[in-house]
């Protein structure tokens, strides 16, 4: 068992941390939202005044926060935590970033002696909570076989994509996908329920022919139609249209980089752009179905 630093608890973070507690890890936690530190200290963490009070004595860092911009503040410069971290400690960051920025985080580490792994996650915040995340990862094997019991503590499925930030780029190609097939999937529903046909009847057609996808099985954006996912509960608490639009922005950015063409990525990228500008923002990015159906239906 671990002692282990885990900062960010948000939607994913949280309940990833809560289940490293089930499984029996020692835990100190940082956010910066008090309600989530209050939930992880009544189940037994320790709550810390900052990043750096959290890593202080740890063996494992694990971080899972919003963007490039929050990682790179979190680990790099004067302010950053790796400079205090000991030499062998390991940094497991599972937010979604740039590659760039997590091989930026690495070569930081490897240089104070500490290794680290970008360990993106897919699976959502139903995988979070039941401890069946899919993990990518990307860095040096042995530090991935050390990472492995405490990303089992989280998840089912680890795959080693390659060295640093091989986790990232295999990340964002999924999310991508990810988008567009959310995207396509609001727009048949919303096609079907235009021309009147009912769209639990649409989706148990769809799951069943050859336009089934994880959206249709697992997230379907029809109020109503499945239990315990965003779109059953206000598009609350779920996966961000501003995070979608995040992926999907690395998509077109390492597009442009590896003069690749996504133009199905770039048409899914805009649209929750539009929807982000329209004030949906924080809402769960399969809302996009909300945007598209025929108003009144
Ligand atoms: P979230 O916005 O719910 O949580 C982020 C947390 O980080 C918040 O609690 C915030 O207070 C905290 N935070 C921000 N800056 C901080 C700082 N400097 N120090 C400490 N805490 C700080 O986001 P989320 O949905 O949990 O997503 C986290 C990451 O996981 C993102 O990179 C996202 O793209 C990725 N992801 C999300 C999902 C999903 O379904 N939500 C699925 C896979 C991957």
């Amino acid at each position: 068992m671990y002692k282990i630093a885990f900062i960010g608890l948000g939607n994913m973070g949280g309940p990833m941390a809560l289940n490293l507690l089930k499984a029996g890890h020692a835990l100190a936690v940082f956010d910066l939202s008090q309600a989530a530190l209050k939930t992880l200290g009544d189940a037994g963490a320790r709550i810390a005044a900052s990043a750096r009070a959290a890593a202080d004595g740890a063996d494992i860092v694990v971080s899972m926060l919003p963007a490039s911009r929050h990682v790179e503040g979190l680990y790099l410069g004067e302010e950053g935590i790796i400079n205090g971290l000991r030499p062998g400690t390991l940094i497991i960051d599972c937010s979604t970033i740039s590659a760039q920025s997590a091989i930026a985080v690495a070569q930081a580490a490897k240089a104070a002696g500490v290794d680290m792994i970008d360990a993106p996650v897919s699976g959502g915040t139903g995988g979070a909570q039941a401890g069946s995340l899919t993990f990518m990862v990307g860095g040096p094997a042995e530090a991935l076989e050390r990472a492995r019991p405490v990303l089992l503590g989280m998840g089912r499925n680890i795959f080693h994509a390659g060295g640093p930030g091989a986790g990232q780029t295999a990340k964002i190609c999924n999310n991508m996908l990810l988008g567009v097939l959310m995207a396509g999937t609001a727009e048949a529903l919303a096609l079907g329920v235009a021309n009147g046909l009912d769209p639990q009847v649409l989706s148990d057609i769809m799951v069943k022919s050859s336009g089934r996808n994880w959206a249709l099985e697992l997230y379907n954006p029809v109020p109503g139609i499945m239990d315990n996912v965003p779109a059953s509960r206000g598009y609350s608490g779920g996966f961000g249209v501003d995070l979608m639009l995040k992926d999907m922005g690395l998509a077109a950015e390492s597009a442009i980089n590896a003069k690749s063409a996504v133009p199905l990525g770039e048409l899914a990228r805009n649209l929750y752009a539009l929807h982000s500008l329209n004030g949906a923002g924080a809402l769960d990015f399969s809302s996009i179905y909300d945007w598209l159906k025929k108003k009144g239906k």
